[in-house]
């Protein structure tokens, strides 16, 4: 039985992102989605090694399923996401010059 592969092996590996319309390496796909990988990384991945082996490896089951299974998000939905970060992001108290 083979060992899954490591990511430090395609870090720096470029392809195109459909997302985005530009190169991406793999480094910015593992961790795309607010630390976690793109929910498209094993499709875009697949051409070039075991990337569901890769995250399978490196995941708890339900962090998987959480991260490829999970519908995705409306673009509305991540727009009210953000402003709730940036409404609790200015709310919290500043630090303040002694
Ligand atoms: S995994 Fe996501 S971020 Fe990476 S190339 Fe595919 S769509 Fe783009």
């Amino acid at each position: 039985m083979s060992e899954p592969p490591t990511e430090s092996l395609y870090e720096e590996k470029q392809i195109r992102c459909p997302k985005l319309g530009g190169p991406v390496t793999f480094s910015y796909c593992r961790v795309e989605s607010t630390g976690r990988p793109c929910s498209r990384a094993i499709n875009c991945w697949s051409a070039y090694f075991d990337a569901e082996g890769l995250f399978r490896s490196h995941m708890s089951p339900e962090q998987f399923a959480q991260c490829f299974f999970s519908p995705p998000k409306s673009k509305m939905s991540t727009i009210l996401e953000l402003i709730e970060q940036a409404k609790k992001a200015s709310e919290k108290p500043q630090d303040k010059e002694p």
